[in-house]
């Protein structure tokens, strides 16, 4: 790359939707803003700068629109990618979309000296929702670094410090508000972490952020999962992302599509893990939490089927996508501690239609003294019983 003594910007002008808005990024990025970057970067108020079209391209940019809302910046030999907020940070989805565009982008570049950068734009409405931190949270982890945060946002942005920070963090968030539960975390068996995530549509870009900043803090011996879920063949994440969680070498990537789970359900594949099953669960009923006791010890928890599978598998008089329904319905499940599940397999512990548990009369009474201790909630959440589960729990009562 050339090395240049006065900061120098190169700007795609249209973006992916220019030619039916009207909104251009040269109206955006106008000149006070990039003396603004220039400064904020590089201490320098003098700076040269280009728009260029679609066609225009050069070891930093492809032909192509503007990806990524971003500005490249040469100063002496060292290249930044600066990407900006939208106007008006309003929708959740809407301030996070060109972000993993960006960072594909900086991060496939093989050239050494570069920096990745964030500026917002005159910030109006809420930029700082809790999930909108979140975000600049997994954006600082994974290296960008905020130009005038200190001006748009009253909370300081830190960084993640480790994986079990970011599962911590991002269960708070979808606590509060259950509309942001598109991705999820977890652990499973053998304490692999497992990320459940929606490849399609607009959570495609959170899932995105997440598995890079999970992979930039990865230490050794961790394994991580992500399971994609597939909406019927569609899709799976972007190509330019799923490059760079394979470059980055960290992450499984497991597209669970319906094909997977036919062939977990009609028999020929015998593991009973499913992940679609899972996310639905996730979906319905938040974070892993058993329905009986306190329990929210991740590896712990179990995905329960109130119709069993055993009993779905031979239902043949049903069509196989009636059962494979059955099989993966969020409505036909709980979380359950091992413990607690075993309890329910056993048919030691079951459900009236309200909810309330029902203890086997046969028990001995010494582990009924068991059962009782740690059997914290004896009655179901009203939302958790809706018609579908109550219909479930009928369909369990009958097969016995
Ligand atoms: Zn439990």
């Amino acid at each position: 790359m050339e090395y240049r003594n006065i900061p120098h910007f190169v700007i795609k002008t249209n973006l992916q939707k220019s030619k039916n808005t009207g909104v251009y990024f040269s109206d955006v990025a106008t000149p006070e803003v990039l003396r603004d970057v220039c400064y904020r970067i590089t201490g320098q108020t003098a700076f040269t700068h280009v728009y260029v079209d679609n066609d225009y391209q050069d070891m930093f940019l492809e032909k192509s629109y503007n990806k990524g809302r971003m500005a490249i910046m040469q100063y002496k030999d060292v290249v930044s990618y600066i990407s900006f907020s939208e106007l008006e940070i309003g929708g959740r989805n809407s301030s996070v979309q060109s972000v993993p565009t960006a960072f594909n982008l900086y991060y496939s570049n093989p050239y050494p000296k570069k920096r990745l950068y964030y500026y917002f734009l005159n910030v109006s409405g809420n930029a700082e929702t809790d999930y909108q931190i979140l975000i600049y949270r997994l954006m600082n982890t994974i290296g960008f670094e905020f130009l005038n945060a200190s001006g748009s946002l009253l909370r300081r942005i830190q960084a993640f410090n480790s994986v079990e920070d970011i599962i911590f963090n991002r269960r708070i968030n979808a606590g509060r508000n259950r509309s942001n539960n598109s991705t999820f975390i977890t652990k499973g068996h053998a304490g692999e972490i497992e990320i459940y995530g929606k490849t399609y549509g607009a959570n495609k870009y959170e899932t995105s952020l997440i598995c890079y900043a999970l992979s930039s803090l990865w230490q050794q011996g961790q394994r991580i999962k992500l399971y994609e879920v597939l909406e019927g063949d569609l899709k799976e994440l972007p190509e330019a992302s799923l490059n760079v969680i394979k470059q980055m070498g960290i992450i499984d990537v497991v597209p669970t599509d319906m094909t997977l789970e036919k062939r977990i359900y009609d028999g020929k594949e015998t593991s009973l893990r499913s992940p679609r099953y899972i996310y639905n669960l996730f979906n319905k009923l938040g974070n892993k939490h058993c329905a009986l006791c306190n329990c929210e010890i991740p590896e712990l928890i179990q995905g329960a089927h109130i119709l069993p599978v055993a009993a779905i598998r031979r239902m043949h008089s049903i069509p196989i996508e009636t059962r494979l329904e059955y099989a993966l319905d969020g409505d036909n499940g709980l979380w359950l501690c091992e413990n607690h599940h075993k309890m329910f397999d056993e048919g030691m512990i079951s459900f009236d239609n309200h909810g309330g548990l029902l203890l086997r009369n046969d028990i001995d009474q010494r582990h009924m003294k068991f059962i009782d201790e740690t059997t914290k909630y004896k009655v179901l959440p009203p939302e958790f019983l809706t018609d579908r589960f109550l219909w479930y729990l009928e369909q369990r009562r009958l097969v016995g």
